[in-house]
């Protein structure tokens, strides 16, 4: 008998009929004997009905309604599975972020988890209930609903796994595992059976959409098992995540493609190439709570630079009108933008035993008159920017390059 969380996301809940088969996957769990905590999303669609509606009333929503308002989705989708289970004949009972004591500092929309109480799922589970928690959303540090940024489902059941030291955190997907890459995108792409912790990192944080980043970095943080399985289909065992102290797999040199729309860049032009204007720069954009990504500073001439970063797409405007505000104080000559980029990246521990990966990778682009815009690299990872019209002939070619339909 172990202690499993368990993470529905918005697809595995999309519809009544889905609901009832969570219960009934929970249930099953509930029959081997083990203790469950059912954490879920909101029906599919739904948070982004959500935001819609709020942008009809403020162009720029204010943050902490617009998380009173986001947080409802995953409100509605505990109350039903607790229903649908107790229809079932399983004991279990639904709890809102805040009244787990889910507790988060005060960046609205985007919160940081601080600590979790858990005493009350540990009475019920006690007590042979099944907990069902919302995900996505916890208590501020001033008593506000916040919510966890878009996917924070997968970081609330990580942050729970990680209090309740459960077992194994799985996390129940619309795909049964992760893959070399999107295979809606690249139909040759195949499941790996394991992937290290780091790797994951890259990915999640390259926007494969498997899973929200920070719940990964959670689940290395704390050495939470993490398994990502399909809640659609039967059979399979998912891809679990490893630590790399405990992976002595041989490994290729590329492990998987990652691709994000959600970039924009932003150039400043003709800045004087003198010390501190990074920092004027890009802590402007830091201070305002704007995730910095690529960044690039060419070599100046006459004295002044060009200097691109991106940012998420989301905060594309925002970071305009700020540098905007600034650009005399900067003595920029010219501040603009370009919001149809994407970010393709190539990730793999072999990297580290492999020498020539970078150089594949911009041959391939550059057969197919891909134009690379900016590139950043890791110890374990090359990304590069491009228009995102190229985006899946991208993905596409480095995949078969890189021999990954294999
Ligand atoms: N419902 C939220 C979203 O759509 C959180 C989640 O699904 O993890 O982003
Ligand atoms: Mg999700």
């Amino acid at each position: 008998m172990a202690l499993i969380v368990q993470k529905y996301g918005g697809t595995s809940v999309g519809s009544a009929e889905r609901i009832k088969n969570v219960a009934n996957r929970v249930a099953k769990a509930r029959a081997e004997g083990h203790d469950v905590v059912v954490v879920v999303s909101a029906m599919s669609g739904e948070t982004n009905r959500l935001v819609a509606l709020a942008h009809e009333m403020q162009d720029t929503p204010d943050p902490r309604e617009l998380d009173v308002v986001l947080s409802t989705g995953e409100q509605v989708t505990i109350g039903l599975l607790a229903m649908a289970l107790k229809n079932i004949g399983v004991a279990a009972k639904s709890y809102t972020g805040w009244q787990v004591a889910l507790k988060t500092d005060t960046a609205h929309t985007k919160a940081r988890i601080e600590s979790i109480d858990d005493k009350k799922m540990r009475a019920d589970l006690a007590a042979g209930r099944v907990v069902i928690v919302a995900g996505f959303q916890g208590i501020s540090s001033e008593g506000d609903i916040a919510t966890l940024g878009r996917g924070g489902s997968d970081t609330s059941a990580v942050a729970l796994a990680a209090a309740l030291n459960a077992d194994e955190c799985q996390i129940y997907t619309d795909v049964d595992g992760v893959y070399t890459t999107d295979p809606r995108m690249v139909p040759e792409a195949h499941r790996l059976d394991t992937i290290t912790f780091e790797e994951m990192l890259e990915l999640a944080s390259l926007g494969s959409k498997v899973l929200q980043i920070r719940s990964v970095e959670f689940a290395g943080k704390y050495k939470v098992r993490l398994r990502v399985l399909s809640s659609l289909q039967d059979g399979s065992n998912g891809t679990l995540i490893t630590f790399e102290e405990d992976d002595n797999m041989e490994r290729a040199a590329v492990t998987g493609i990652a691709t994000d729309k959600n970039q924009a860049r932003i150039n400043v032009r003709g800045v004087p190439d003198k010390p501190g204007v990074a920092y004027q720069i890009l802590g402007a954009v830091a201070d305002a709570n704007i995730e910095v990504d690529m960044i690039i500073q060419n070599v100046g001439s006459e004295g002044t630079t060009d200097f691109s970063f991106t940012v998420p797409r989301g905060d594309y405007k925002a970071t305009l009108s700020l540098l905007n505000d600034l650009k005399d104080s900067i003595g920029a000559a010219d501040i603009d933008g370009d919001d149809t980029v994407c970010k393709v990246s190539v990730v793999g521990m072999g990297m580290r035993s492999h020498v020539g990966v970078a150089a594949k990778i911009f041959r391939t682009l550059a057969e197919e008159s891909i134009n690379i815009q900016m590139i950043s690299t890791s110890e374990i990872k090359v990304s590069v920017l491009i228009d995102e019209k190229y985006m899946e002939l991208a993905a596409r070619v480095l995949h078969k390059a890189f021999e990954l339909e294999k």
